[in-house]
């Protein structure tokens, strides 16, 4: 399918979603995920008006992010905002800062401290989400939601890190309406930090939600949503 026909479908539903939990479309961001496709099909996303894009390797993500960055310089088109959404390594971050202005993956102090050293070497900030493993699966990344308040009171000791959200992924359900409960997990912390420093957080947005549960993500008060695969497809390699 074309991406601009997928994305009409996706913008539908998105806008019923929403509706249905009076929320406004637009306060749902789409990041679109090109790990499983080509460049060439990341440069249809781009052109389809999709200008957030997610990766999560940079040995995948290296070429598009090449190409794609030459063309945004040639003015041939516009310079995407990069997400990196998959799990980091310590000795991965310098493939990473500089070159994503998102990372939705931050679990640990060690992690915060490779990107903070980084950023420093760079002169440049990073906008992070905390990535919260709701459901305790094993398999997921991500700190417990016990470990969320401690953490967020360690964020000032990395000047260069701004956190502006909690990230999460949802196990795969048959049926989406199974996931609700995570959702609604990941927005109460949210709702909790808020409170706790009076509104003044920085901690605001809620990236999750996928291609098999967005709409119970946005109706549980997602701000950021990564589609894969029922929007740019997932031909070609990869897990
Ligand atoms: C791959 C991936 C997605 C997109 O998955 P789809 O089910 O294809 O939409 C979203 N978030 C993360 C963290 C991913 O790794």
């Amino acid at each position: 399918m074309k991406i601009t026909e997928a994305l009409k479908l996706v913008r539908n539903r998105i806008e019923a979603a929403a509706k249905h939990s009076g929320r406004q479309a637009d306060e749902v961001e789409i990041i679109a995920v090109t790990k499983y496709v080509s460049t060439s099909r990341a440069m249809e996303a781009i052109q389809a008006g999709l200008h957030q894009l997610g990766e999560n390797r940079w040995q995948q993500a290296q070429e598009k992010w090449e190409h794609i960055t030459k063309q945004a310089e040639n003015n041939s088109i516009v310079a995407p905002q990069w997400h990196f959404i998959g799990s980091l390594q310590t000795n991965k971050v310098k493939e990473v800062v500089g070159k994503f202005h998102y990372i939705h993956s931050l679990d640990r102090v060690a992690l915060a401290e490779a990107i903070q050293k980084q950023a420093v070497k760079l002169d440049t900030y990073v906008k992070c989400f905390l990535q919260v493993n709701v459901s305790g699966e094993e398999s997921k990344q991500g700190m417990s939601l016990d470990e969320v308040a401690a953490f967020v009171e360690l964020l000032p000791n990395w000047d260069r890190i701004q956190v502006i959200g909690l990230m999460t992924m949802a196990p795969y359900e048959a049926d989406p309406e199974d996931t609700r409960a995570v959702f609604r997990a990941l927005r109460n912390v949210r709702d909790e930090i808020q409170e706790k420093s009076n509104g003044t957080s920085s901690i605001l947005h809620l990236s999750m939600g996928m291609s098999n549960d967005f709409e119970v993500a946005i109706e549980e008060g997602a701000t950021f949503i990564r589609l894969g695969t029922i929007l740019v497809g997932n031909e070609g390699d990869v897990e």
